[in-house]
């Protein structure tokens, strides 16, 4: 009897470890690489290729933050020439408008923005940075660019009170999809768990807000596009081979991630405000040197 592993289809390209922001629930590793360690352009251009020959379809950018790479520009080319569906996964900083044109030029097909919450104080609390002003001016620029866009919101204990104005804020927006994610618990999110966690209270209330707004959204859904992205699109994305993610603003998807712990816990009982969070160790002030 013999088994066969397929390909897989989605290429992690974590370009670099170096963020301007200070998530306290950053899933980089305690010990980050430092920019000498990060793999030349040219690697690169070969992984997307061999990644393609492989049957790869999509490359998700990712870190730290992917766009403090002085040669961005010249990778998304590079994976789009492979043939692969270009993905940037981004905190919206450091990215202006010549920029962001540039990205689409070279092929961008799909940006997920990630927000630290809905309000500006809560946000700029948890980035550590004064940061969600930008990601603002990011949205109203994309309304100008025919690229996908998720909005990704990463939920806990401090911010699942704003979901309703988080759905608002997307449905606002040229967002193709939403997607709450809750903390992934390792790195500095482990570090952090105590202060993370929602409460049993908190958790239900949220799913149930999350049901509403899903409801509530589900009647500007007038086709969902999964896989094919056909011909139907522009001559930009003509050539594409498929990838999973949507297309149009009409094609309004949610995606939930449930953290779950015993109830037995301990840390579940009471909502406790956050004390003193540890930051990262880097200096949001530097982001031109990044
Ligand atoms: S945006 Fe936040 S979570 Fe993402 S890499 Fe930067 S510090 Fe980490």
């Amino acid at each position: 009897m013999t088994s066969t592993i397929s390909n897989p289809l989605a290429l992690i390209a974590e370009l670099t470890h170096r963020c301007p922001l200070h998530c306290v629930y950053c899933s980089n590793p305690l010990e980050l690489q430092s920019r000498s360690n990060e793999l030349s352009t040219e690697i690169w251009s070969r992984v997307f290729r061999e990644a393609a020959e492989f049957g790869v379809l999509q490359a998700d950018f990712t870190g730290g933050e992917p766009l403090a790479r002085p040669d961005i520009v010249d990778l998304v080319r590079a994976a789009r020439a492979a043939g692969l569906y270009v993905n940037l996964i981004t905190s919206g900083l450091p990215l202006d408008e010549t920029k962001l044109a540039a990205l689409v030029e070279a092929g961008l097909d799909h940006i997920q923005l990630s927000f630290q919450g809905a309000r500006e104080d809560t946000a700029n609390e948890i980035s550590g940075t004064k940061s969600h002003g930008q990601k603002l001016r990011v949205l109203a620029w994309l309304k100008q660019h025919r690229v996908a866009l998720t909005l990704n919101f990463v939920i806990h204990r401090r911010n699942l009170d704003q979901l309703t104005e988080m759905a608002a804020l997307a449905d606002s927006s040229s967002a193709t999809r939403i997607e709450f994610a809750h903390v992934q618990y390792y790195g500095w999110a482990f570090a952090n768990r105590e202060n993370l966690l929602p409460t049993r209270e908190q958790l239900d209330q949220s799913m149930a807000v999350i049901k509403r707004e899903q409801q509530r959204l589900e009647g500007q859904v007038s086709q969902a596009v999964h896989g094919w992205l056909g011909p139907q699109t522009d001559a930009h994305h003509s050539q594409r081979r498929g990838a999973s993610l949507p297309r149009s603003k009409s094609d309004t998807s949610f995606v939930v991630r449930k953290c779950l712990r015993p109830q037995s816990s301990p840390d579940l009982g009471t909502l406790r405000r956050v004390p003193e969070i540890p930051r990262r160790g880097l200096d949001a002030g530097t982001l031109q040197n990044l």
